[in-house]
């Protein structure tokens, strides 16, 4: 089969921001960075669902430490394109993390009220370390300091969608990160 030509992005992105290729080195660099801090370690690696389904299957594959993989959902009340900051957990994790090494791994930090509603009730739990990966940062919108050890891209204040990240539930298989036009969310 012949390698397919690379298609233009979807019609309602504006802009592609990182390439699959450029995705997919940057992953490189993170795993990297985390199986140096882990040397010795297992990890207790948490996706948080649904966005971080792709990053965290794409970064656990370049770890080489021992590691246990687990989920949360969580989700905002609200819907749209902002975060109202109330969080719910929707699925919890299947055990206990007292004593373990937890890797939260998250798609966006946008605010950081998820990430940081998220840190207090793991913490509560009285892990033996506690670090967060976010694939990306939008730090012009924190609302609440919290910590991320590990960041893929910082980017300015747009929505973006693909490689997990949705609107309305759509555009989460687009495998790049676009910045979605603003007629979309706008209506
Ligand atoms: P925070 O609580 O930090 O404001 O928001 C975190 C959550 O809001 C992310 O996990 C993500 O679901 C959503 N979010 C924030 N910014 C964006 C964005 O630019 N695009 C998409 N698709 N979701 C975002």
């Amino acid at each position: 089969m012949s390698t397919p030509s690379r298609q233009p992005p979807h019609p309602d992105v504006q802009e592609v921001l990182f390439s699959e290729a450029e995705i997919a080195a940057r992953g490189e660099g993170l795993a990297a960075a985390i199986n140096t801090d882990y040397a010795g370690l297992e990890i207790y690696f948490v996706g948080i669902l649904k966005g971080a389904a792709p990053f965290a299957a794409d970064l656990l594959r370049r770890i080489d430490r021992p590691l246990r993989l687990d989920f949360m959902a969580v989700s905002s009340y609200g819907s749209g394109a902002r975060s109202s900051g109330a969080v719910r957990i929707l699925k919890d994790l299947e055990e206990g993390i007292a004593g373990r090494h937890v890797l939260v791994v998250e798609d966006i930090v946008d605010s950081g009220l998820t990430l940081h509603y998220l840190r207090e009730n793991l913490l509560a739990r009285r892990p033996a370390s506690l670090r967060i990966c976010a694939f990306l940062d939008k730090p012009d919108r924190r609302k609440v300091d919290v910590p991320v050890d590990y960041v893929g891209f910082r980017i300015p204040d747009h929505f973006v969608v693909g490689y997990g990240l949705d609107y309305a539930e759509r555009y989460r298989n687009l495998p790049y990160i676009g910045v979605l036009k603003p007629e979309v969310y706008q209506g």
